[in-house]
């Protein structure tokens, strides 16, 4: 699984090995597009959260699938309590690593944003 930057500025990918460090060069802060040159630093990578599909739906899903056991959790015994804690995480979360599959398993895109 190979990482790799998205230039914010020509939106052309390049390795992290390729990014020209801005360092050397005198800047204070971040690395340069091998392309256009641009000053960028990162902003998100693509398993972020706020970069998956339906990521935030996920989350929100589960913390309401969570707040509605919990309210039932005096009338469950404990291990069928967990038993369907466990099933429940499992039926919602594999559609979502499906819909989502090359961001998670595959290549690593690290977003970048123009320094200014
Ligand atoms: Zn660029």
């Amino acid at each position: 699984m190979a990482r790799f930057y998205l230039c914010g500025s020509c939106t052309k990918n390049f390795s992290l090995n390729d990014a020209q460090d801005g360092y050397k060069l005198g800047l204070k802060q971040g690395f340069l597009c091998p392309f256009c040159h641009t000053n960028l630093i990162e902003s998100s990578e693509s398993d972020d959260i706020s970069q998956l599909k339906l990521g935030y739906t996920y989350v929100i899903t589960l913390c309401v699938t969570m707040y509605m056991l919990l309210e039932y959790w005096d009338e469950w015994a404990f291990l069928p309590m967990v038993v369907g804690l466990i099933s429940i995480f499992t039926i919602i979360t594999i559609p979502f690593a499906w819909i989502n599959r090359s961001a998670l398993f595959g290549d690593k895109v690290v977003h970048t944003k123009r320094l200014r």
